[in-house]
């Protein structure tokens, strides 16, 4: 269960010995914090703990391996579609970097040298899932209940949770009619069957989203027949990628003024997507112009060209990136359906004009749960509050897209309406995680035992922001998109240019919180040393 490598640090949680029968396995672990995930988001924080001196901590993976997005999407081409130098963390960058947009075995591979560089593995457990968590307010801690690759249960008892759970994690797999009945083989991108040979294959990929645009060109060449079911069409730009030389790499290792000023020029270019997002389409409609231009020089063919034109206003859905996309579907053995699925059948998938094409393999690029992705979790806060119903009946909201009122010492990393469009997460990974730390180190300044926000600063963040996003392109560019919920909610999306979001996260305002002590209790417990300490932003 625990990291091969796993050496218990000064200070560090004690845990539970393993494999010595169910009634040792199963005995609670006792830590303050609990970080769940290992992408960008459980990493990041696990840094900031280990640079706060804080060894009291467990990070819980359900996989055997860190790395989150760039551990489990290892399909033909998966790369990053933000810059590199961009999409990596500011503390860490990597001036080796190959590309200008790296692909994924570089970046799961920088993620694992980071976990190393910062000995983070002697936190993590492997091969743990969370199933749910409990607020108990007579101690002010959290009880998490978790489930073992071999399905045993571990309770884990800690002050503050913190959860990376990622939000592009839970593969989206439409219910296709008849599909139990199919013969051949169906996968996700995120769970790619690399023993699975598509040469000479007859391939039915299903969406055009992010990952679709990336492998369909890669697996064009070799199979027989390339049949993509495109429910709408995305916007594709040119991908501005390519080597970068080794000349470059080494002014970037050596003279890292360098390297800061070209991600700072990166960030800033990035950034001047948001204006036009934000209500000024005018903005957008230039791109707009660019693309057809691209789109109408890389496809001949009139038909194809009519299907593959976009119909909706550029930025509703994500904006695709690639080079040679258009040109895998200009193939001969390549042929675009947009009239729907109706039926799978046992050799063959049935579209909506009754025609049946004959494949091999299903292959899924229909992307991940979003905003109903904590519907998984069972959280239990304050008074019984259940998180999942609540988000379900009155809408997901937060404060700062990291805190819920009704559940205490809970912080979410790259949580709702704190995705982006046009920039790099990371950017905003990195203002949570100094977020959440700065409201743990307020809670110990004050000696209490948690930290709560308070329901008027959670409505006054969601109204404001509400307010900006039902003007933003996803809302009003004439597309079903992924950001917005059922009821036609953006969910998902911070509104606007991330710089905002870093100056609305560089401090901890206390009268957004109450700050309350165990139940059960003598008030005012002694705080934890070192969050007691004085520290950054709050
Ligand atoms: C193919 C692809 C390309 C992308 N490219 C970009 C890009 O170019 N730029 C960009 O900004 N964003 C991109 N994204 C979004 C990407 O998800 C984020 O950038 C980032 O990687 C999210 O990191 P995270 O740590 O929050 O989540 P994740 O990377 O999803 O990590 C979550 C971790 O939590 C673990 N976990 C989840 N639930 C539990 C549980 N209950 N118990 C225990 N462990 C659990 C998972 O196993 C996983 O390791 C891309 C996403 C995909 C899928």
């Amino acid at each position: 269960m625990n990291a091969p490598n796993a050496e218990p640090a000064e200070g560090a949680t004690q845990r539970p010995p393993v494999d010595t029968g169910d009634e040792l396995a199963s005995r609670p672990v006792d830590t303050e914090v609990v970080v769940i995930g290992t992408g960008f988001s459980g990493l990041g924080m696990g840094i900031a703990l280990v640079n706060e001196g804080r060894h009291d901590f467990v990070i819980l993976e359900k996989a055997t391996d860190v790395g989150g997005t760039w551990r489990d999407n290892s399909y033909p081409g998966c790369a990053c579609d933000v810059q590199s130098h961009m999409y990596s963390f500011s503390f860490e960058q990597n001036p080796r970097w190959s590309r200008l947009f790296s692909p994924q075995p570089e970046i799961w591979d920088y993620l694992r040298r980071v976990a190393d560089k910062y000995q983070l593995r002697r936190h993590i457990t492997f091969g743990v899932e969370v199933t749910g968590a409990r607020w108990d307010p007579d101690t002010a801690r959290w009880t998490l209940r978790t489930r073992t690759a071999e399905g045993e249960p571990v309770e884990y008892r800690a002050r503050y949770v913190v959860a990376g759970v990622g939000a592009l994690h839970i593969p989206n797999i439409p219910a296709l009619p008849g599909i139990e009945r199919f013969a051949g083989t169906a996968f996700h991108s995120a769970s790619w069957a690399h023993d699975y040979d598509l040469t000479g294959k007859k391939v039915a990929v299903v969406g055009t989203g992010a990952s679709a645009i990336q492998f369909v060109p890669e697996i064009a060449e070799a199979v027989a027949k390339l049949t993509l079911f495109q429910r709408s069409a995305p916007w594709v730009l040119p991908k501005a990628d390519g080597p970068i030389p080794r000349r470059v790499q080494r002014l970037f290792q050596f003279f890292p003024p360098a390297r800061q000023a070209y991600r700072a020029a990166v960030y800033w270019l990035n950034e001047s997507f948001a204006v036009g997002f934000n209500g000024h389409p005018g903005l957008l409609r230039i791109v707009e112009r660019l693309g057809r231009r691209y789109l109408k020089r890389v496809v001949t063919d009139p038909v194809l060209r009519r299907k593959v034109t976009p119909k909706y206003t550029l930025g509703c859905k994500r904006v695709l990136m690639s080079n040679n996309y258009y040109q895998a579907l200009d193939g001969p053995n390549a042929d675009v359906v947009t009239d729907g699925i109706t039926e799978v059948r046992e050799h063959s998938v049935v579209d909506g004009a009754g025609v049946e094409h004959e494949v091999d393999a299903i292959i899924y690029g229909t992307g991940f749960h979003v905003t109903d992705s904590f519907d998984y979790l069972d959280i239990k806060g304050r008074d019984g509050r259940d998180l999942a119903a609540q988000w379900r009946e009155h809408g997901i909201q937060t404060h700062l897209g990291i805190t819920v009122h009704g559940f205490p010492n809970l912080f979410f990393l790259l949580g709702p309406n704190t995705g982006l469009g046009h920039n790099s997460v990371v950017f905003m990974i990195e203002a949570q995680v100094r977020y959440a730390l700065a409201a743990m180190k307020l809670a110990g300044r004050q000696r209490v035992d948690a930290i709560e926000v308070r329901e008027s600063a959670q409505a006054a963040f969601n109204d404001e922001i509400q307010g900006r996003l039902a003007k933003g392109v996803w809302s009003t560019g004439g597309c079903t998109n992924w950001y917005l919920d059922a009821q036609g909610v953006n969910r998902t999306l911070w509104p606007g240019q991330t710089w905002r979001y870093w100056l609305a996260t560089r401090n901890v305002e206390p009268s957004d919180f109450e700050l309350v002590n165990a139940r059960g209790g003598p008030a005012g417990s002694p705080a934890p040393a070192v969050l007691a300490s004085e520290g950054a932003g709050a």
